[in-house]
């Protein structure tokens, strides 16, 4: 196999663009296809600041080392779950990086902020762990990143990452969501922009990538995202990829280019500032301040019981 560029000796190829790239050239790639998403999609000025949430895997690690190769000024955001192991290793996954690159990172762990690390946060209150986390990840980028004065927020969302999310949206017709599923969201009434600048490159490019830049990543997948129906959606579009090459990108950018408009007419609802903590929400109270308000009534329900149970030291029988 040989780079499309120079004739040496390729290191991965890439089907749906009929091209194979050395190493070098690969770089140059994956460099290209982000300032053309940045470019087409007005994500980024130079000067502005960027605020790129990392989880410790390898797109959100493989988006801030090229952001910083490119020049912007680009920090880091680990939010710590408290999804024990995985998240020990995640958040020294993303520390190991920043001391390397000489940047800065922001940490925020979930049980010092809300009081309970997300999967009893979850359990308190009888919800799915994923939708809990997908709620508590949205406020607190965002507050996150308003709060220390950030221009725009970076995620790590790749190419089948997002066609994954656009075939759940098209097979159960979210209607609202396809009208705002884009690389970009434009900052409104609190929320602060946000942006997906990998949106082009594939996952197997995003992989390698961190493989050949000797980016230290987490491999592993949340123990609790297994079973979650991206994954369907992502082995059935894998499938189809597999015999037509192409297919997830045409999926994608065909919908981006041509299909969106159609649900253009989606107007978000209004945004008003949260009773309780200020950050914007259609509700009188935020989702993240009812989360943490159900949480605090469960474990406050639970404490007569306490009252019962053994004291330090003595044993139960
Ligand atoms: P996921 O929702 O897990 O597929 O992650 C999508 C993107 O959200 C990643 O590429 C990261 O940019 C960001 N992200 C996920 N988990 C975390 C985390 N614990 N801390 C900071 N950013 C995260
Ligand atoms: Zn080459
Ligand atoms: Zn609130």
């Amino acid at each position: 196999m040989r780079c499309t560029v120079c004739r040496g000796q390729a290191v991965i190829d890439i089907p749906r663009h009929h091209s194979a790239f050395c190493r070098d050239h690969f770089f140059e790639h994956f460099r290209s296809q982000v300032r053309r998403a940045i470019r087409e999609w007005d994500m980024l000025a130079p000067g502005q600041r960027v605020l790129v949430a990392v989880s410790g895997g390898k797109d959100s690690l493989a988006l801030w080392d090229v952001l910083l190769d490119l020049g912007y000024q680009a920090d880091g955001l680990y939010l710590d779950l408290g999804i024990g192991d995985y998240s020990c290793r995640s958040l020294e996954a993303c520390q190991r990086f920043a001391q390397e690159h000489g940047a800065t990172l922001h940490v925020v762990a979930v049980e010092e902020r809300y009081g309970l690390p997300v999967p009893q946060l979850a359990r308190a209150n009888r919800r799915a762990t994923c939708a809990v986390c997908g709620t508590t990840k949205r406020y607190t980028f965002n507050r996150t990143a308003r709060q220390l004065g950030y221009d725009v927020l970076a995620t790590g969302h790749n190419l089948d990452d997002e066609a994954a999310a656009l075939l759940g949206n098209l097979l159960h017709w979210n209607v609202d969501y396809l009208a705002r599923q884009a690389p970009v969201l434009p900052a409104r009434d609190g929320l602060v922009k946000r942006i997906k600048p990998l949106y082009r490159l594939g996952e197997r490019e995003t992989a390698a990538y961190a493989v050949l830049r000797r980016i230290d990543y987490v491999v592993d997948e949340c123990p609790h995202a297994v079973g979650a129906k991206e994954l369907l959606y992502k082995e059935a579009l894998n499938l189809i990829e597999r015999q037509s090459p192409g297919s997830k990108q045409s999926l994608l950018f065909g919908f981006l280019e041509k299909g969106r408009q159609f649900f253009g007419i989606y107007e978000p609802p209004p945004l008003r500032p949260c009773a309780e903590c200020g950050e914007p929400t259609t509700a009188q109270v935020c989702a993240q301040c009812r989360l943490v308000r159900r949480a605090r009534e469960a474990v406050a329900a639970l404490k007569p019981l306490r009252r019962d149970a053994p004291a330090d030291g003595e044993e139960e029988r």
